[in-house]
């Protein structure tokens, strides 16, 4: 299989690569970070970021 499948870092919004990615588990799910900076962010405040949706795609996220 040649496609990987791309994860999203939910604090920058930055797609990440798996493999070279950081992983946070939380809540049951495992989220990826394209650097330690981004996880630590999480860290702090994962339900603020975990309740973001992450969808790919150039369409910004408005509130
Ligand atoms: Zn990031």
């Amino acid at each position: 299989m040649a496609t990987k499948a791309q994860a999203v870092d939910p604090v920058c919004g930055m797609e990440v690569e798996p493999e070279a990615a950081l992983a946070v588990e939380y809540g049951g799910t495992r989220y990826l970070f394209c650097e330690a900076a981004c996880a630590e962010t999480f860290r702090e405040d994962p339900d603020r970021w975990a309740q973001l949706e992450v969808a790919p795609g150039p369409s910004g996220t408005e509130w």
